[in-house]
């Protein structure tokens, strides 16, 4: 941050540039995004620099893959000594990286044996692909009848049976015909998801706190229901950690928070250290056991250049730090949030650093205030409608985090 030279930078560029480079965007580009009218060129721990030369903290995070926000020097140092070593041998032969983050990741997440892949859509695939073998390998399902359950709300990612399961029409509609076998039930509801299973159900896939649906909370004691209903009718818990897991919500996982262990877990995101696409499947060794050789693969999951990543983003969580400081901060964005609603902010839902915030609709869209946001120097993300969420790195100071709030409160202020 100290090397920051805003002004020369500033200079340097026109505004025609931003123009050009967005213009660029809308041509080449498939129309699958609506960014914000930034273009960043640089990032150095909590903020960016756009090519204008003009800084903005980050409170996306990139949803939550920047973690320890942007070029983590341990994670950095990680990624260019592998580099200099060894990027890719496939799963063909042995490469000396994976073994050792298997360890170490099993270690940190409760688990006993892992599935490295590279998209978190990629890993809740993998999951829902072991659950059914397990059906129908261990519980002994008839062949092509298993039964997942899954979360009315839900997101976990973009692939044709992941959306299959979405009842978000904007994800679903026109992607059909559908990828059957799954079963949805409201969210937060465990009584829900007890009514729902029958002899063919194999799992249960839950996202511990829904974060595209806009920071959802589920009522407490909702995962443990879940954790006793699951193996009291021999189905599998699956938690999709992919966005709450490592760090986010104050504990390594929502699950461990909780005190739950599920079967499986889905990790993505911030396990690539912001740097490249990592994700995995943990979980205990009888379900991870059923996947046999040639039955499924990937042709970058666990390279070496992933997993010395991603053992640098294990270690980083293995000593608490970034995990206190969601906590600590996390207790501060609270009392910052509350200080806002009745003046622009309707209600919110916030753990650790992590906020979905439902501004008053009479004020504009989520869309609207984030664009008021970028002119007072923050990045955010609308979901639905007037919610927006902030989910700054994990890795802020307390001053960071006052910029954050006071920047919302004086965007919130001017569309009053
Ligand atoms: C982002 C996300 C995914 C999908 O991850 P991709 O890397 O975008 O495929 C899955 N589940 C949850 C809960 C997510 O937040």
């Amino acid at each position: 941050m100290e090397e920051y030279s805003g002004n020369a930078a500033h200079e340097a560029h026109s505004p025609t540039v931003q123009r050009s480079a967005i213009e660029h965007e809308e041509q080449f580009i498939a129309h699958n995004y609506h960014p914000l009218p930034v273009v960043v060129s640089r990032g150095d721990g909590a903020w960016v620099t756009d090519i204008e030369g003009r800084r903005y903290l980050d409170a996306l995070s990139a949803y939550s893959a920047l973690n320890f926000g942007h070029r983590h020097p341990d994670l950095v140092s990680a990624a260019v000594a592998q580099l200099g070593r060894l990027t890719l041998t496939s799963r063909a032969f042995h490469n000396d990286q994976l073994g050792p983050l298997g360890e170490e990741l099993c270690a940190l997440v409760g688990q006993d044996m892992m599935l490295p892949m590279n998209t978190g859509a990629e890993a809740v695939e993998t999951a829902l692909k072991l659950a059914r073998l397990w059906g129908y390998r261990v519980k002994g399902v008839d062949d092509d009848s298993a039964e997942i359950i899954v979360a009315a709300g839900n997101f976990h990612g973009r692939t044709i049976s992941v959306v299959s399961f979405s009842d978000d029409p904007t994800a679903r509609d026109g992607f059909g015909p559908f990828t059957p076998g799954f079963v949805t039930v409201p969210y937060g509801d465990a009584a829900a998801i007890e009514a729902a299973i029958t002899e063919n159900t194999v799992a249960v896939l839950i996202e511990p706190i829904q974060g595209e649906a806009g920071v959802l909370i589920p009522p407490a004691g909702y995962l443990e229901d879940i954790r006793r209903i699951t193996t009291a009718n021999d189905v599998l818990f699956i938690a999709d950690e992919v966005q709450s897991g490592l760090g986010r919500t104050g504990d390594t996982l929502e699950t461990t928070r909780n005190g739950v262990t599920p079967d499986l877990v889905t990790l993505g995101k911030a396990l690539g250290g912001g740097i490249l696409p990592v994700s995995a499947v943990a979980g205990r060794k009888d379900v991870m056991s059923v996947v046999r050789p040639g039955e499924h693969g990937s042709t970058f999951g666990g390279n070496p250049l992933s997993s010395a990543v991603a053992r640098a983003v294990v270690a980083l969580l293995d000593s608490g730090i970034p995990q206190a400081n969601a906590r600590w901060l996390g207790a501060e964005l609270h009392k910052e949030l509350d200080a806002l609603v009745g003046h622009g902010v309707v209600a919110f839902r916030q753990v650790g650093l992590w906020a979905g915030i439902d501004v008053d609709p009479e004020l504009g869209t989520g869309r609207e205030v984030c664009e008021r946001l970028l002119r007072h120097g923050v990045l955010a993300k609308d979901t639905h409608g007037s919610t927006i969420r902030l989910a700054p790195p994990l890795t802020i100071t307390d001053d960071e985090l006052d910029y954050m709030c006071a920047a919302l409160s004086a965007a919130l202020t001017e569309l009053a």
